[in-house]
């Protein structure tokens, strides 16, 4: 490969600024722009500078490395789609307002790809005709397009970003269990290149549907997600994903329901200091409607119900909350007092903790009553067990038992099992051995490039800047010329020098800058290791510094060079 030519600060086309921009709440957002690596061009939509292109060519370079390594194929499919694959799987309707929809003059209806299983679906149908031409991994690189609600956080959270999205096509479950496995190796190996702190967790499939998915989290402040990671085992899951098994318990000794009077106990609390028990010894009920059918969740009266998890549940489906209007309409319903024992016509589900043979003290159905002993199976039926509370920390572990910890985290890959979902809506078959068409079972793999940037500054930034690791870095070494003409003259020279020894030259030999502003800079972009060329120059001495632990020593030119491609 041909050396990099050195990398002139006095040209480039970046500014580093003194100030974070007004909008930024999170590091990695703060520092990416002031060290000149990107600028807003719009809300989520950014600009990448020569600095920050420099950057993420080296992560796209890191994941077409493993991706191909696993024998990936590279391919690049367009962004702007047609509307009818996404009619044929629903997702047309099904990816809400996050989808960027367009016309064209002639009226027709295309959209901007957020995810490409559809259109890599059809592309194997097309080329693929006979069990011979399987198992295969298709990848490419490219952008993707979703209007998120709240694009905050800089490139973190972009409506247009950069996305690895690869897809694996499979003659049966081993196929795809196999082509996952990979995946998953190869996520590890570029997470790991990449220098991120990460954690595989047990993840839901959300709007892609299938089985089995996992994500790849990068611990951090400024992360959306929330994880929940075992002290003692090795569980770690998404606490979207945080899943209990239902463990019923014998209540043949419980006496029968009974109800109690309790005036003026509208809430919890309420109730639970007037009968003396503790809140998770009493059901609430939650009123929702789906698709405008009331459905009550249950939950022990000390947690709360996570509505993203209801919505997750009942996905496609809208979920609402009940209105006046609701309650008037079904004189049955008493607000406040509701029990599943008596509900009649309501789809009733329940958390995991609402066992069969559980006892519970729950609405009775009446104005200012509640029922104690209700027992779960015994007086009322959950039509299906849910995991739905929010999870706290202290949660037992599904694994072990111990208490669990959250941490926060940036969602930097996610990897799902398919199945057939898309291959059955778009028809995808190819001839099997024994000349039957055999249904074809899919994976689809993300990793998400441009945040991969983002989270890389948020874990490695200190209060100076950036601190890139070596590979991802925008270069090797950044020559600073601290001084006049004969500081900027053996900058240069040095510069060159390294170059020819391999090694991609960034040098700050900007005129009328003073030393103290080009330190500065040197630490906010971040380079791993600053060699300056300073007081001792006129000596040939040089002094080269270690961008993350400050370490400095002085060196020769040849010294430099020898340490520096060592
Ligand atoms: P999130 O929960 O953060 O919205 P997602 O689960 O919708 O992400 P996937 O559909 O799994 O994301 O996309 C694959 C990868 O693409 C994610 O793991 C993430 O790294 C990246 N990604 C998703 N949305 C964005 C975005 N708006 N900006 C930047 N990267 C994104
Ligand atoms: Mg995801």
């Amino acid at each position: 490969m041909a050396n990099a030519p050195v990398q002139r600060m006095s040209q480039l086309m970046a500014k580093t600024l003194r100030d974070d921009p007004a909008d930024a709440e999170v590091i990695s957002h703060k520092l990416l722009v002031r060290a000149g690596y990107v600028r807003r061009t719009a809300a989520g939509i950014w600009t990448w500078l020569p600095l920050g292109k420099k950057v993420l060519g080296n992560v796209e370079r890191i994941v077409r490395e493993e991706m191909e390594a696993i024998g990936g194929q590279e391919v690049l499919l367009p962004a702007l789609l047609p509307r009818e694959p996404y009619d044929a799987t629903g997702r047309w309707d099904e990816y809400g307002p996050e989808l960027f929809r367009l016309q064209d003059r002639k009226g027709g209806d295309y959209l901007l790809g957020p995810t490409h299983e559809e259109i890599f679906t059809l592309m194997v149908k097309d080329q693929a005709t006979s069990y011979k031409d399987l198992p295969v991994i298709l990848y490419q690189i490219q952008s993707k397009y979703r209007d998120e609600a709240r694009p905050r956080a800089g490139v973190l959270r972009g409506r247009e970003f950069l996305m690895k999205d690869s897809y694996s096509f499979d003659l049966d479950d081993e196929g795809l269990a196999r082509s996952y496995a990979l995946h998953r190796k190869a996520y590890q190996r570029i997470f790991e290149r990449l220098g991120l702190d990460y954690r595989i967790c047990a993840a839901t499939a959300g709007a892609m549907g299938g089985s089995k998915s996992e994500e790849f989290l990068a611990p951090a402040d400024a992360g959306e997600d929330t994880f929940a990671d075992c002290p003692n085992c090795d569980f770690a899951a998404n606490t979207e994903a945080v899943s209990y098994e239902l463990k019923p318990v014998d209540a043949s000794g419980v006496p029968a329901a009974e109800d109690i009077p309790t005036p003026d106990t509208p809430t919890i609390e309420t109730l639970a200091a007037q009968l003396g028990v503790p809140a998770s010894a009493t059901l609430k009920n939650l009123l929702v409607k789906v698709d405008g059918e009331i459905v009550a969740v249950g939950v022990p009266g000390d947690r709360e119900v996570d509505m993203d998890k209801v919505e997750a549940h009942f996905a496609p489906a809208t979920v609402e909350m009940v209105t006046e209007a609701d309650f008037a309409a079904r004189p049955d319903l008493v607000r406040g007092y509701v029990g599943p024992q008596g509900l009649d016509k309501v789809t009733y589900i329940a958390d995991p903790r609402v066992a069969p043979g559980t006892a519970w003290i729950t609405g009775a159905n009446k104005a200012d009553t509640h029922a104690k002993n209700v027992v779960a199976g015994r007086d009322f039926e959950v039509d299906a067990h849910v995991d739905v509370v929010v999870v706290q920390e202290g949660d037992p572990c599904p694994k072990c038992g111990t208490g669990l910890k959250l941490d926060r985290a940036i969602e930097i890959g996610h990897i799902f099992q398919l199945g057939r979902k898309y291959a059955d809506a778009l028809k995808l078959d190819v001839l099997g051995q024994n000349g039957k068409p055999v249904r074809v079972t899919m994976g689809s793999y993300g990793i998400g490039v441009s945040r991969a940037v983002a989270a890389l500054a948020e874990q490695t930034a200190d209060d100076k800047g950036l601190c890139w690791p070596q590979e991802v870095a925008p270069a090797d070494v950044h020559v600073v010329a601290a001084g006049k003409a004969l500081q900027t003259e053996l900058a240069l020279d040095v510069s060159e020098k390294l170059s020819a020894a391999g090694l991609r030259v960034l040098v700050d030999d900007r005129a009328g800058v003073s030393p103290g502003v080009k330190f500065t800079d040197s630490e906010l972009i971040g380079v791993p290791r600053i060699l300056v060329a300073g007081r001792r120059a006129g000596e040939g001495v040089l002094e080269l510094k270690d961008r993350r632990t400050g370490e400095r020593e002085e060196l020769t030119v040849d010294e430099a060079i020898a340490r520096l491609t060592a």
